[in-house]
């Protein structure tokens, strides 16, 4: 299917040069608008905060997500729209399609991935192994649920759970009430899930066009602390011809089911050589800043040429022999000077207030070997406070 036909007006032509629409503000959509931008693309961000960083760098929209007062203006002035915050409602994003404006990646998609039941009901439906797992509305099906799972287990928010909130991990009985006080009130209910224990942490992120094409980017392995994410590196060393190409086969079955359209990332536990599920990030993700200067093509950039309807590109090694790594710039930045000294190192720099906790930026990090990127992250990493 083509741009025209697949409702979006044609690219760059003489009606005009297409607009895009993005949910959300904060560095993602900060960088999808560097990335568009590059394609002589517009770009508004919808976000519910005037100091949103992604209007930096294109238009801004401020509306309320819940009870938008002003969505006939924001939808006049785009030609699609595409999400880079998770948690849009769903039914804001089934009024835009309503409206006839093309939604990439659709409600659909949005819906199951705001669950966490019904992603890993999804997961299961395709064949790819999740941890056991069972939902809780009330206390007595939480005590049920974590019987059934088995002790250690992880006790989270179906909803609305990001770096490492909203979840706990239970490891006797006597605190399922307590984690019931600490999270049972959330709506939405909790899910129970078996503890893995994992080797490694592995995300696969993948693109999917509106014709249906599909690419993969090498895997990532990923380092968490305090339940956020601190070093990704790609491409994962030890990982055998058939886990890679399971990786591919999962998340091609998640693209294929979602009727997907835009960039996904998929994050796995690692355990005894096989991939189990963990979730599904609807959008570009954390795990594949690095693409920006290591891939021929990054995940901003495919991912705008899909919602866009263009012809993905190559999501390979910008050279062959390259290892790549990302590292957050978290609740405070390093000295520029200091980081750009580094060799294979660049610095992307949010312009976001400093806070605890809050991803300020990030620097991404080249080498000719797994040895050297580990000294240079090893670098970066110690110019943090
Ligand atoms: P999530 O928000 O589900 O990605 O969880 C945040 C982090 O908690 C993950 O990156 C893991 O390090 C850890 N975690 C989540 N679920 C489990 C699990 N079922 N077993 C062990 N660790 C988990």
């Amino acid at each position: 299917m083509g741009a025209e036909q697949s409702g979006v007006r044609a690219y760059a032509g003489a009606m005009g040069r297409v607009r895009l629409g993005i949910l959300g503000g904060g560095q993602l959509g900060r960088m999808l608008a560097l990335a568009a931008h590059e394609l002589g693309v517009q770009t508004r961000c919808w976000d519910q905060r005037e100091d949103a960083v992604a209007g930096h760098v294109g238009g801004l929209h401020v509306d309320d997500f819940e009870r938008p007062a002003r969505l006939d203006a924001f939808l006049r002035g785009v030609d699609v729209v595409t999400t880079e915050w998770e948690n849009v409602p769903v039914a804001l994003l089934e009024e835009i399609e309503r409206r006839g404006v093309p939604v990439r990646p659709g409600s659909l998609a949005l819906r199951v991935a705001q669950d966490r039941v019904l992603e890993k009901n999804l997961a299961r439906s395709l064949g790819i192994p999740t941890p056991a797992f069972v939902a809780a509305g009330t206390l007595g099906e939480l005590e049920g649920a974590v019987r059934e799972v088995g002790l250690p287990c992880v006790v989270k928010t179906r909803r609305f759970g990001y770096d490492g909130k909203g979840q706990v991990v239970v490891r006797k009985a006597e605190e399922v009430a307590a984690c019931w006080g600490a999270l049972g009130a959330t709506a939405g209910g909790l899910i129970a899930e078996g503890f893995v224990s994992f080797a490694r942490e592995l995300s696969i992120i993948a693109a999917r066009g509106v014709d249906g094409q599909t690419r993969f980017y090498p895997l990532v392995c990923n380092e968490h602390a305090g339940g956020i994410l601190r070093v990704s590196t790609s491409p994962v060393e030890g990982v055998s011809e058939g886990v890679r190409a399971r990786a591919e086969e999962y998340a091609g079955g998640v693209l294929g089911a979602l009727e997907y359209v835009g960039v996904l990332a998929i994050e796995l536990f690692e355990v005894g050589g096989e991939l189990v599920f963990n979730e599904i990030a609807p959008r570009v993700h954390n795990s594949g800043h690095w693409t920006i200067d290591a891939s021929a093509t990054s995940q901003f950039e495919n991912h705008v040429r899909a919602v866009l309807g263009l012809p993905l590109g190559d999501a390979g090694m910008v050279a062959p022999g390259v290892h790549a790594g990302m590292v957050n710039l978290i609740g405070s930045m390093p000295d520029a000077r200091q980081v750009l000294r580094i060799a294979g190192a660049k610095l992307h720099d949010y312009a976001k207030e400093a806070r605890a906790g809050r991803k300020l930026g990030h620097v991404n990090v080249l080498a000719g070997s797994r040895g050297e990127l580990m000294e240079r992250i090893g670098q970066v990493r110690g110019l943090l406070r």
